[in-house]
């Protein structure tokens, strides 16, 4: 075995410590997430940030409502959670595919984000984030849906 092979084995095993030590702090950090949402509802709590956005306007952003979305998916109820923000409810799976993709499999089979969503992706993305936003501002039924209630 030459030396550079040996080189070579050896950040190899650097690398999947690595990982490890990362997957661990990312698991970790959701997990603790997780229970702080699960225990500390942002409807009676003072310690989560507020929306500068909303108490600036009055309006709400597209983000409105995604602390009580995940503080009701951690307690099962996935129509409150909807109810408070749509759009973060059903970008869930998509958001799980591309770290899934992105970050998840192992480093020969992973992609890069411009290999998993093309350019024009990003863009609908973007579209449909600004036209939840406005829509979810405008004070008529069915658009009050969009809201945060
Ligand atoms: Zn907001």
């Amino acid at each position: 075995m030459t030396s550079t092979s040996v080189i070579m084995k050896d950040m190899e095993k650097r690398n999947l410590i690595l990982r490890w030590v990362i997957a661990l702090i990312v698991l970790g950090s959701l997990g603790f997430s997780g229970v702080v949402l699960y225990y500390l509802d942002p409807n009676k709590s003072s310690l989560y940030p507020f929306c500068v956005f909303h108490q600036l306007t009055g309006l709400y952003c597209p983000g409105c409502g995604c602390l009580r979305a995940l503080h009701d998916l951690v307690h099962g109820d996935v129509g409150g959670a909807f109810r408070m923000n749509s759009l973060l409810i059903v970008s869930l799976p998509l958001m799980g595919y591309l770290v899934y993709q992105c970050h998840i499999l192992p480093p020969e089979r992973r992609k890069q984000i411009n290999e998993v969503m093309s350019a024009r992706a990003v863009w609908i993305i973007f579209w449909v984030i600004l036209a939840f936003w406005i829509l979810r501002n405008i004070p008529y039924y069915p658009l009050t849906l969009l809201a945060p209630h």
